[in-house]
Formats: structure tokens, C-alpha cells, sequence
């Protein structure tokens, strides 16, 4: 039995800890200080630690957690990460055995250009995806080193995934996302439903993630580019209809920037 559990770190941060046989492997451990409370508090053994992405909230207790605990590291090829032994193009399976499981890494470039998520097609009963901050609850990464292409293959690269999957991305930004959403498909009663429900777990002072594939298909506005109300909104920002799914998550992408 694996179990899947979430640390806070900074304002809206998650860790994502995979415990097993008093073991645990930590996804983007962006603060150090909340993973060694854990791991103080339940006698757990760390075992690898996998990174996503080079940003600081996602690597920030890096170095300290490997000069306490030399465990494997598994990151981004295409990024510079200080600590990082096992790098990872896209394409790879890695096995964590200590925890008793195994990913299937997937190369999303956009958000950072060698931006890399975690697939466990046999983790629980659904699968799991670890995808940083590439695709979020209700919306998706900035582009900060990839382009809009880039970012609309990598985001149709895990709405693939079996509708089921857990995703477990790396921030708590679906309530703010859901306001965009609801301003691209204001006739949505999907969109409005998840809005009010998400609305309600936050008040009670509940985490939205993780999402599921399934979900984010129906209200997600950066993975509906094929939707009508979708185009038509990204029309109505770009004077001009989209000329392709490129087009209108690029539309939908500069919106959000400045909404
Ligand atoms: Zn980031
Ligand atoms: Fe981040």
C-alpha cells in the first residue's frame, strides 16, 4: 500500500511525499524544513527524490536534504540542477524500489524548457500523475522558457493519460484558475459546478488537488482548445479566428497573463 501525501511549503506550494515500508520518496521538495519534519516526526526513511523543474520552489531544499541523506535524485536533463544523479530526457521508466512502484517520465517542455512529469500508470487504483507546473487544476503553467506550441504538445501529451488519473501537481491555484475559466465559458455548467464545489473545499480549508485527467478535460480552458465556446473566445481576444489549437490556447494563454 503506497500512500500519497501532501506538505505545504511558502503560500500555496505542495511536496508530494510517496510513503511505503517506512520508506518515502519526496516530489519537488522546494523548502527542506517540512520534509525533515516528517521524516523526524515518523521515523520514515527518505529513499529518492524527484524534481520536475529547476525553479527554486520546486529544488529549494535540495542540497540540504542530499547532505543529510545521499538518495538518488532524479531531474530534468535539459536543466541545470545542482544534485541531480539520475537525468531524465522524457522517454524513461524509473523504479522506485524502496516504495514499490515505477514512472514513466514524460518530457512537457514550456513552462521550463526541460520541464519533466512523473507518470505511475500503477500507482493506487488510477494511476498518478506528478506534473509540477505544467498542468494545474483548472489551468496550466506560464511560459517562461518554451513556447506556445511547446506548451499545447505537452499539455495534449498528459490529457492523454487515462481519464482516471490523479493528477498532483505542485500548487493550490484551482479556486483563481476557476475565475479565468469561468470568464472563457461563462455558459459552462461543468466549469460553474467545479467552481462552486472547489469554492466549498477551500472555505473549509481543504486541498483541490489532486484533480483528476477526466476533470480537467471537461473544465480546463488550456486543454479545451477544440471546444466552440473555447475558439470563440480566443477569437474574440485575437480579432480573428484561431487558426489552429496553437492558436487558441496561445489566445487563451495571453488572456490569463493579463486577467
Ligand atoms: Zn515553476
Ligand atoms: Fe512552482
Amino acid at each position: 500500500m503506497i500512500e500519497i501525501l501532501a506538505l505545504h511549503a511558502f503560500d500555496d506550494n505542495y511536496i508530494w511525499l510517496l510513503r511505503a515500508g517506512g520508506h518515502v520518496a519526496v516530489v519537488d521538495p522546494g523548502d527542506a524544513a517540512p520534509v525533515l519534519r516528517h521524516l523526524e516526526a515518523s521515523g520514515d526513511r527518505l529513499c529518492a527524490i524527484l524534481a520536475t523543474h529547476h525553479h527554486g520552489d520546486h529544488v529549494g531544499g535540495l542540497a540540504e536534504l542530499v547532505a543529510r541523506f545521499p538518495v538518488p535524485v532524479f531531474g530534468p536533463l535539459r536543466e541545470d540542477i545542482p544534485g541531480v544523479t539520475q537525468a531524465l530526457a522524457g522517454g524513461e521508466r524509473i523504479e522506485l524500489p524502496q516504495i514499490g512502484t515505477e514512472f514513466e517520465i514524460i518530457d512537457v517542455p514550456g513552462h521550463t524548457r526541460g520541464h519533466i512529469a512523473y507518470y505511475g500508470p500503477s500507482l493506487g487504483d488510477d494511476g498518478a500523475l506528478f506534473c509540477g507546473d505544467t498542468l494545474f487544476g483548472a489551468g496550466c503553467g506560464r511560459l517562461f522558457e518554451g513556447t506556445p506550441a511547446q506548451m499545447h504538445a505537452s499539455l495534449a501529451r498528459l490529457a492523454a493519460l487515462p481519464a482516471a488519473t490523479l493528477v498532483y501537481c505542485a500548487h493550490e491555484y484551482t479556486q483563481s484558475n476557476l475565475r479565468f475559466a469561468v470568464a472563457v465559458e461563462p455558459g459552462s455548467i461543468a466549469v460553474q459546478r467545479r467552481s462552486e464545489e472547489v469554492a466549498a473545499e477551500r472555505a473549509a480549508g481543504r486541498a483541490t488537488i489532486p484533480t483528476r485527467i477526466r476533470t480537467e478535460l471537461e473544465t480546463n480552458p488550456f486543454l479545451r482548445w477544440d471546444v466552440p465556446a473555447v475558439r470563440a473566445a480566443a477569437a474574440s481576444r485575437l480579432g480573428h479566428v484561431p487558426a489552429d489549437a496553437v492558436e487558441t490556447f496561445a489566445a487563451i494563454r495571453e488572456w490569463k497573463n493579463r486577467f
